[in-house]
């Protein structure tokens, strides 16, 4: 029996053998980069390379560069570090803008600043999922201390406009964080184009192990205020002993996605036209919910009338790891707050799922793929047409 061909890369990507390679050299040591020994160095110069490939993904030096147990984290410390530092006195601003369409990693950090004074705002989407600047222009005053705004959603691929929402935000002096979980290792970064002060990592979607991912922090930007206190690592913005192993798989992760930005684009791209040319020659009615925006190289979001895609996935799951962007909560299934921000109704949105793929994955195997999920989406639509009829 084959293994399950995996498109479910927007949740996580398989690892990287060079990334695991390096993981397991570091584990046959003890490795803590703060100890006073040959060992200890054998550590922190693991930590540094790491931080050197990690900055060189992002065009950044390595100094603004802080490891985080992931994006997660990354992202509190952006929103919450810097509300933390306005508080202290840092900035009499108190409204946060944040794109409808951001992972809950920034929308529910946002939310608790309600109570501490601060206002939130949520900028629209047009119908695409691409944030709207007009509207978010609207929402721009003297008084925002930060917008947040992701560089690739991580349900449809769409890619946002960052420069020109950096723009905006340079126009009334705010701050600029931007979500690039996704898009890092996808698409050529550079922070200093993107001109954002804070940009949030994960190192488990771009090859590299689940649990690290790393903060930059612009060297002329306010230093956000730690959430956590300690031993004093990393400047004391993030204390904690470095997971020294970890650190270096993302480190290997960065490094060899930047030496294949280019060559993993190029596969991507021809992988989704295989996929979609095949999908699409079954004759179902189906659309991409990005229409002809710009998605990340391998990113498909894809609506299908009348199909419950929670069951598609759960019928093809022998065969292919699939996902919606919808959360289960307590059994129950959440429609996407991001499709609902393009305009879904709850039930349109209960017919999209969504795909990404990997530099991992074959032709025969995309093909393949593309085949069984249109022939199950075709079982369930006449399945449920026939329950329409009854
Ligand atoms: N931000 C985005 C856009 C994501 O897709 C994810 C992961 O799903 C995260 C943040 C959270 O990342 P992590 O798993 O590293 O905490």
């Amino acid at each position: 029996m084959r293994n399950p061909v995996y498109l479910d890369g927007f949740a996580t990507m398989p690892i990287a053998p060079e990334a695991q390679h390096l993981m397991l050299e570091v584990w046959r040591q003890p490795s803590n980069a703060g100890s006073p020994h040959r060992l200890g160095e054998r550590a922190a110069m693991y930590v540094a390379d790491a931080r050197l490939s990690v900055a060189d993904l992002i065009g950044a030096t390595s100094s603004e560069i802080f490891f985080t147990s992931g994006a997660t984290e990354a992202n509190n410390i952006a929103i919450l570090g810097v509300a933390r530092w306005a508080l202290a006195g840092g900035s009499a601003r108190r409204r946060i803008i944040v794109s409808s369409v951001e992972h809950k990693a920034v929308l529910a950090p946002a939310e608790t600043l309600r109570s501490q004074g601060f206002e939130v705002f949520h900028a629209p989407v047009d119908g695409n999922g691409v944030v709207d600047c007009d509207m978010l222009a609207d929402l721009a005053t003297n008084e925002v201390l930060m917008i947040s705004v992701m560089l690739a959603n991580n349900e449809t691929g769409a890619l946002q406009p960052i420069d020109q929402v950096a723009a905006i935000a340079r126009g009334v002096g705010a701050l600029v964080h931007c979500d690039a979980a996704q898009a890092a290792g996808k698409v050529a970064i550079d922070v200093l184009d993107l001109d954002v002060d804070y940009l949030s990592l994960s190192a488990h979607k771009l090859y590299g192990p689940g649990g690290v991912g790393a903060i930059y922090i612009a060297a002329n930007a306010p230093r956000p205020q730690p959430l956590i206190f300690g031993g004093g690592q990393q400047g004391s913005l993030r204390p904690g002993t470095e997971p020294v192993a970890l650190i270096a798989g993302f480190g290997a992760a960065a490094k060899l996605a930047l030496s294949s930005l280019a060559s993993d684009a190029a596969l991507a791209l021809e992988l989704s036209h295989r996929f979609r040319r095949q999908f699409w020659a079954a004759e179902l009615e189906a659309e991409l919910t990005t229409g002809n925006r710009q998605v990340l190289p391998g990113a498909m979001s894809i609506y299908v009338p009348g199909i419950d895609a929670e069951e598609l996935i759960m019928s093809s799951s022998a065969e292919i790891a699939l996902s919606t962007g919808s959360a289960c909560n307590s059994g129950q299934v959440v429609p996407s707050h991001v499709l609902r921000a393009m305009g879904f109704s709850q039930e349109k949105a209960r017919s999209v799922f969504r795909i990404m793929l990997n530099r991992y994955i074959s032709d025969d195997d995309v093909t393949y793929a593309a085949d069984k999920i249109a022939q199950t989406a075709r079982l369930l639509k006449d399945r449920t047409g026939r329950a329409h009829q009854w």
